[in-house]
């Protein structure tokens, strides 16, 4: 059966159902396919203990809607995975969103029809979707990393992957549990599951940096406070470099006196969480600032571990803070005091196999009960390039990515007229508050769309002169920065040969606003917009 339609939206995560009720405001007939049998992506998927949000539940939250902001309560600073959900839960139901939401449908395969201007769908289960467009909406860190080990199989335990959390609940009393990773998902759940476990075992390969979380119960009077001028905290979130709100100051870490450098330090650390990387406009440009804020986080790190063997191995290396992406926490660092909490680090001594009682790796072996994968994503593009999506003249996003992504303002890629990428390698993505990061985009496609529907366009594509131009801008702009000396998922490192480029672009959300908005403005310099072949295409 083919569903003829205007618009196909794969994902339902955040930015799928705002790309949803943004489409359908505009009376285009929409629907979002979801592999999952649940709405929030991400959130829907890392139901790990202690999941929260790194951004603040006021800005992690939609924009579109005035009265879903006065209406939603939000209990915490940091709201936790549950609350999250719960939250996305209430705007699909709050805008009636389900009706066109499909679930437990996976696209396999998308091909473009040039003659027609339209995307053939087809899904795992044999439905096939026609669309006049096509949104990728399919999250930047949804690709879990399939770590194995050999000698898998025969562990007698469980094996948990933190981004497929099992829905039943799993009870850690008694247990002897391990923990390979250190990321964000790592550095959560740890405190979490040492409080509950007999024993805890983090198995770390690169230590790397963590702001506190400063988490806190949100107040009725902070609560009132931010919705009578919500407008004003969004527009401030929007000018912001990441769309954090913050406003790094306009100076130089280098060129304040020490006591003032460790002041500003001081405050951000016990207040703004990921801003303190924005505490001086250059900490992810100069390596000479980005010194003095490595070494006040490695200080405040020192302090809350007591085993000098220990705090060494939590302490950070030679790579600058912020390249790869930090983590906010809730007590990581003193969890390591406590006497049924062990650190193996596997940099030198690295995992060998699994055995049916634990792990072993080239120095010892450690019996387990649980063992948890907190080993992250294939990210940015591991699930865009999961399903064969084939462009114009049969060519596939696969084969014209082999060397990394290529696309005009991280939305559109030449050859592929009609689809569209939220919150895709070459835009701010993972460099931003994501949510705002998706809502700026849909909002600009849905001008974009109203524009071809005045104007009789039935196809946009991105040219490719505009597609080498952006390419060329964004590894610019990455060359001024830090990021570029650190392997790191922003890089392309997390994956065994995955192609070695800097994934985001690194402008700031206010910036590439300004380059969406003066796109449009002129009239889309850079796409190519086609009249309408056939009556009736949207
Ligand atoms: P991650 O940051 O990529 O961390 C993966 C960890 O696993 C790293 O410590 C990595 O070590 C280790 N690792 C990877 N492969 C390994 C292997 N084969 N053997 C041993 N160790 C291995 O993944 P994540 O913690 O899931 O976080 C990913 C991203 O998700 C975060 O950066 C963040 O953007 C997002 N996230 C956000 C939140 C939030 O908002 N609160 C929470 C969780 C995650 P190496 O560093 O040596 O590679």
């Amino acid at each position: 059966m083919t569903t003829m339609i205007d618009v196909l939206v794969i994902g339902a995560g955040f930015a799928g159902l705002r790309a949803l009720h943004g489409c359908r405001e505009m009376g285009l007939s929409t629907s979002v396919v979801e592999a999952g049998d649940g709405i929030g992506g991400v959130w829907y998927y890392n139901q790990y203990p202690g999941a929260r949000c790194d951004v603040e539940s006021f800005d992690y939250s939609y924009r579109f809607s005035p009265e879903l902001e006065q209406e939603w309560r939000w209990s915490e600073r940091y709201a936790t995975q549950p609350e999250i959900l719960k939250y996305i839960n209430h705007v699909a139901d709050r805008f009636d969103l389900r009706r066109d939401v499909y679930l437990n449908t996976r696209v396999v395969r998308a091909e473009y029809d040039a003659g027609a201007m339209r995307w053939i769908v087809d899904c795992e289960d044999g439905r096939q979707w026609n669309a006049g467009r096509l949104i990728l909406a399919m999250g930047q860190l949804s690709a879990p990393k399939q770590t194995t080990y050999p000698g898998q199989e025969t562990f007698a335990g469980r094996i948990i992957y933190s981004a497929q959390w099992p829905k039943d609940k799993i009870d850690f009393t008694g247990k002897r549990v391990a923990i390979i990773g250190t990321g964000s998902s790592g550095v959560q759940m740890t405190p979490v599951i040492a409080r509950q476990a007999a024993q805890l075992t983090v198995f770390q390969r690169t230590a790397n940096y963590s702001i506190p979380a400063a988490n806190a119960p949100v107040s009725d009077a902070e609560d009132r406070m931010v919705k009578t001028d919500y407008r004003a905290r969004r527009e401030a979130a929007r000018n912001s470099p990441s769309g954090l709100g913050f406003v790094p100051d306009p100076r130089s870490a280098i060129d304040v006196s020490a006591e003032e450098r460790e002041a500003a330090y001081s405050a951000a650390w016990n207040r703004l969480g990921f801003g303190f990387a924005l505490t001086f406009r250059d900490i992810l440009l100069n390596q000479q600032s980005n010194d003095t804020a490595s070494d006040f986080i490695r200080r405040r790190i020192a302090e809350q571990v007591e085993d000098p063997v220990i705090r060494d191995l939590l302490t950070p290396g030679d790579f600058p803070f912020g390249t790869r992406r930090p983590s906010v926490d809730s007590g990581y660092f003193a969890t390591f005091n406590r006497p049924n909490v062990k650190l193996v680090d596997i940099s030198k001594a690295p995992i060998s196999a699994f055995t049916p009682d634990g792990i072993q790796t080239r120095d010892a072996e450690y019996p387990f009960d649980i063992i948890i994968y907190a080993t992250g994503f294939d990210a940015f593009t591991g699930s865009l390039l999961k399903p064969d999506i084939i462009g114009r003249d049969g060519v596939q996003l696969r084969d014209k990515w082999s060397a990394g992504p290529i696309s005009f303002l991280g939305l559109a890629v030449q050859s592929f007229p009609n689809m569209f990428i939220i919150v895709g390698p070459g835009s701010p993505s993972l460099l931003s508050n994501v949510l705002l990061s998706s809502e700026e985009q849909i909002d600009w496609l849905t001008a974009l769309f109203e524009h071809c529907r005045q104007n009789a366009i039935a196809e946009v594509e991105a040219s490719a002169e505009a597609e080498q131009d952006w390419v060329e801008h964004v590894n610019a702009r990455a060359q001024e920065t830090l990021y570029v000396k650190t392997p790191s998922y922003y890089m392309g490192a997390e994956m065994p040969g995955k192609p070695q480029v800097f994934m985001p672009y690194s402008g700031g959300v206010r910036g590439y606003r300004r380059i969406l908005e003066k796109t449009a403005a002129s009239g889309y310099k850079g796409f190519t917009l086609n009249k309408r072949a056939v009556q009736g295409v949207p």
